[in-house]
C-alpha cells in the first residue's frame, strides 16, 4: 500500500460517519472472505500473572483473583471438545506464568497436533518470553501468536505495563515474526489518556508491523485495579478502529472480541458487520473461566463451550455471515521471510 493510498484511508476515516466507515470496511472483509467467520477456540489455562499491568483484572497485585492453572490433561480435554465440534483452531491464552516452562509447553503443543492429527492450527499468547522459546515452540508445531501492543504511545504504554517499554513488547513482536510465526497484535481502544491522535497511530502501527491478526478491544475499567473508576473504550470507538484497520490490512484476521460483546449485547454483530471475521469461543471449562476475569461483566462466563458455540452460530446467521470450520489461516503477507537461528 502506497503511502498516497494510506492517507486517503486517513481522509477517509477523518471525514466519514461511523456507518459509512464500517460498510466499507464490511465491503473489504466481503472482498477478501466472502461472508465467513472463522472460529478459533479460545482456552484461558492460566490466570497467574507476574506483570501488573495497571488496566487488568490478573494483574500480580490484585490479590482478590481466586488462581488457578490448568493441568496439560485438562487443557487437552478442552482441545477434545473443541475438536468434536469442529473446531480446527485454538488459542492458548494464560497471564505471564513462567510455570508453564519452554518444555511443558512444547509437550502441550505436540499432545495437540497429535489429537487434531495436525490439522488444528495452534496459536499462543502467553506474553514475552525468549526468542529461543518463541523458536522452539515454533519448531514444534505452534503456527500463531497473539501479543497486544496495548497502546502505539511510549509513554501511556510504560505507565500502564507498569514499567514494561513499547521498545520492549515491539521486539518480542519481531523476535516472533522473525521466528516465522503468523503474527498478531492489537490494542485496546479508550484507555485513560489516549487521544484520537494516538488511536490513528495504533492503527498505522498495525500496519507497519504488517500483521497477519489484529485484536482490537474496549478497555473496560476494572474495580480491582488503579484504573478503577476510569472512564472505558465505547462500541462506536470500537467499530471506527475495526473499520481503519480493516481498510489498512484487507488482508488481516480481525475477531469481535468478547470485550466488544460485553458493552454492547450485539457488540460482536456490529464488528462482524465493520470489518471484523472471525469470533473466539471460549471453550475454557466454566469452573476456570470465571475466574479470568480481565473486566467486569465479562460474557458467556457460565456457559460451557459446546453453548458458546451454539449461540455464535445464531449470532453470525442473524447479520447473513456464516461460521466457517476451516483453519482460517491468514492471507497476509506479515511474517513470510526469515528463520530463527
Ligand atoms: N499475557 C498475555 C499478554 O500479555 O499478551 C495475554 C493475556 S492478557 C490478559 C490479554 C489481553 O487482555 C491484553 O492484551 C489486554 O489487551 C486485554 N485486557 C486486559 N485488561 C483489560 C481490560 N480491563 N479491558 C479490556 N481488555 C483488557
Amino acid at each position: 500500500m502506497s503511502k498516497q493510498e494510506i492517507e486517503e484511508i486517513l481522509a477517509f476515516y477523518h471525514n466519514s460517519s461511523t456507518q459509512d466507515l464500517a460498510r466499507r470496511a464490511d465491503t473489504v472483509c466481503r472482498m477478501n472472505y466472502g461472508n465467513a467467520v472463522y472460529l478459533r477456540g479460545l482456552i484461558e489455562f492460566s490466570n497467574h500473572c507476574h506483570s501488573d499491568c495497571l488496566y487488568c483484572g490478573i494483574r500480580k497485585s490484585n490479590d482478590k483473583v481466586v488462581r488457578y492453572r490448568m493441568s496439560k490433561e485438562e487443557i487437552l480435554d478442552a482441545v477434545r471438545m473443541g475438536k468434536d465440534c469442529g473446531l480446527k483452531s485454538f488459542v492458548l491464552q494464560s497471564g505471564e506464568d513462567s510455570f508453564y516452562t519452554c518444555d511443558l509447553l512444547c509437550d502441550i503443543i505436540q499432545a495437540i497436533k497429535e489429537i487434531t492429527q495436525g490439522q488444528a492450527a495452534v496459536t499462543l499468547s502467553c506474553g514475552i518470553r525468549s526468542k529461543q522459546q518463541y523458536a522452539q515452540w515454533k519448531a514444534v508445531g505452534a503456527d500463531r501468536y497473539l501479543m497486544r501492543f496495548e497502546t502505539s504511545d511510549p509513554d501511556l504504554h510504560e505507565r500502564l505495563r507498569h514499567g514494561i517499554s513499547l521498545k520492549r513488547r515491539l521486539q518480542a513482536l519481531e523476535d516472533l515474526k522473525e521466528c516465522g510465526y503468523e503474527l498478531g497484535s492489537g490494542y485496546m481502544v479508550g484507555l485513560p489518556g489516549e487521544t484520537e491522535e494516538m488511536r490513528v497511530n495504533n492503527a498505522l502501527l498495525c500496519h507497519k508491523l504488517q500483521l497477519d491478526m489484529v485484536g482490537i478491544g474496549p478497555f473496560i475499567p476494572n474495580q480491582d485495579t488503579p484504573l478503577a473508576g476510569q472512564g472505558g473504550g465505547s462500541i462506536e470507538m470500537t467499530i471506527r478502529a475495526v473499520s481503519l484497520v480493516r481498510l489498512l490490512l484487507p488482508k488481516a484476521n480481525i475477531p469481535a472480541t468478547t470485550a466488544a460483546g460485553s458493552i454492547d449485547p450485539q457488540g460482536r454483530e456490529k464488528i462482524l458487520q465493520a470489518g471484523a471475521n472471525v469470533l473466539m469461543p471460549n471453550i475454557t471449562p466454566v469452573l476456570q473461566k470465571k475466574n479470568y476475569l480481565l473486566y467486569p461483566d465479562k460474557i458467556c462466563l457460565d456457559e460451557d463451550g459446546l453453548k458458546c458455540l451454539n449461540c455464535l452460530k445464531y449470532r453470525v446467521l442473524s447479520i447473513n455471515k456464516s461460521i466457517s470450520l476451516e483453519r482460517g489461516d491468514s492471507l497476509g503477507i506479515g511474517m513470510k521471510n526469515g528463520l530463527c537461528e
